[in-house]
């Protein structure tokens, strides 16, 4: 088959972004590799070229490696010391192993942050052992307890006051005690959220994509939906722009990189964490961007020219993600009444079987104005039911 380039790349990971991530160079017949463990997770419906094996493994990241020419991940739970290895021996990891050995530890990169004089909310470190006392000396009576490493999508993180702490305390809670330690941090209350996705190629120009903003979920602390243009001033949107550019230069490497950040009501912008790697909060970008998150990671893993990032029109994204009272396998009901509504785009990720909150997929709504996006968003979301077969 006629190949773009002779490059093949190889990815840890084939959950949903690397799905994408694979969907978006299928017409320039790009060539992939990827690693997981699980032989029918969703990437592996797009690409047949799998490493059957764990994230961690050293191994088997060597045997993925063997045949790519260029590394990359889509989750950030991977084995780092295998990837250093990797650029010892001259095999490009974008982005690098020092950059993920930061981004992997919240603890790690609020220094980094403050390191690199970029506006990050006030914290303090602490370990398992000295947890009460840090919790006694920090002078607010509300504050964040975020798990210093491992947690993902809000696991690991508690908004709590001084007098949940002790109760949590008292009855011996998992969740205070963490062999990697914890970042205690200035809780933002009516906090706005954003995202600004970041591009670096390998000769170092960068691009970003216009702030979108984020609306979660309370119940399950999920993203609910995405709206991008955001609802923020000029002014605030380029501020937000600067700040996650300096934050990605500072990283000093290629990649695609989502910056997320929150804004308070005096209209301060803080960093609060980085993904390395294609992020829900770029789902939007498929079809609302002159080109997609994907397809601009591709780029820059080919070495190839970066894309226009101008968003065409306004857009919506939401996550589908299964019921709190559905297990197992699943339908989605309405389909042809949500598929007759114009400007829906729907996106499942194959994966067999749903539990509580687990993203089976998402949709994006595209339309004219930000209301008509929002009126169609409604209408989806009443009716896209996830069923039992
Ligand atoms: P994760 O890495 O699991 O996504 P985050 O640190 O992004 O964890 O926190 C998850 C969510 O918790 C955020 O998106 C935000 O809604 C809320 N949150 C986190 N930190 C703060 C804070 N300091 N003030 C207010 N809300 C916060």
């Amino acid at each position: 088959m006629e190949q773009s380039n002779k490059i093949t790349i190889g990815i840890l990971g084939g959950g949903q972004l690397g799905k994408m991530l694979f969907e978006a160079g299928s017409p320039l017949n790009n060539r992939y590799r990827f690693l997981e463990s699980s032989p029918d997770c969703p990437a592996s419906l797009v690409c047949n070229n799998q490493v059957v094996g764990g994230l961690m493994d050293a191994d088997k990241i060597e045997t993925l490696a063997e045949g790519c020419d260029v590394i990359s991940y889509e989750i950030e739970h991977v084995n780092i010391d295998a990837l250093r290895k990797l650029e010892e021996n001259n095999k490009s990891v974008f982005p690098k192993s020092n950059v993920l050995k930061t981004i992997q530890d919240k603890g790690l990169q609020k220094q980094f942050y403050r390191n690199h004089n970029i506006p990050t909310l006030d914290f303090i470190l602490s370990t398992s052992a000295n947890l009460q006392t840090s919790v006694e000396r920090w002078p607010d009576t509300k504050f964040v307890l975020k798990h210093r490493k491992g947690g993902y999508d809000g696991k690991g993180v508690q908004v709590i006051t001084k007098s949940q702490y002790a109760e949590l305390l008292s009855s011996k809670d998992d969740s205070i005690n963490n062999d990697s330690g914890f970042v205690i941090e200035k809780f933002v209350p009516e906090v706005t959220e954003v995202a600004v996705i970041v591009g670096v190629a390998q000769d170092g120009t960068i691009t970003s994509y216009d702030p979108c903003e984020m609306v979660f979920d309370p119940k399950s602390n999920l993203m609910d939906y995405l709206i991008a243009p955001s609802s923020l001033s000029q002014e605030i949107n380029n501020r937000c722009k600067e700040i996650a550019t300096k934050v990605v230069r500072s990283f000093d490497s290629p990649g695609l990189f989502a910056v997320e950040l929150f804004i308070d009501d005096n209209d301060d912008v803080f960093v609060n964490e980085i993904a390395p790697r294609p992020h829900n909060s770029g789902h939007h970008t498929i079809e609302s961007c002159i080109t997609s998150q994907y397809e601009q990671l591709n780029r820059i893993l080919l070495n190839q020219p970066l894309g226009d990032t101008r968003l065409m029109c306004p857009a919506a994204t939401c996550n589908i993600v299964g019921p709190p009272d559905v297990l197992g396998e699943y339908i989605i009901d309405n389909l042809d009444e949500i598929l007759s509504i114009s400007g829906v785009y729907i996106h499942m990720y194959g994966k067999a079987s749903t539990s509580p909150y687990r993203k089976l997929g998402h949709f994006t709504i595209l339309s004219e104005t930000k209301e008509e996006v929002v009126n169609k968003m409604k209408q989806v979301k009443e009716l896209l039911k996830i069923k039992s077969t």
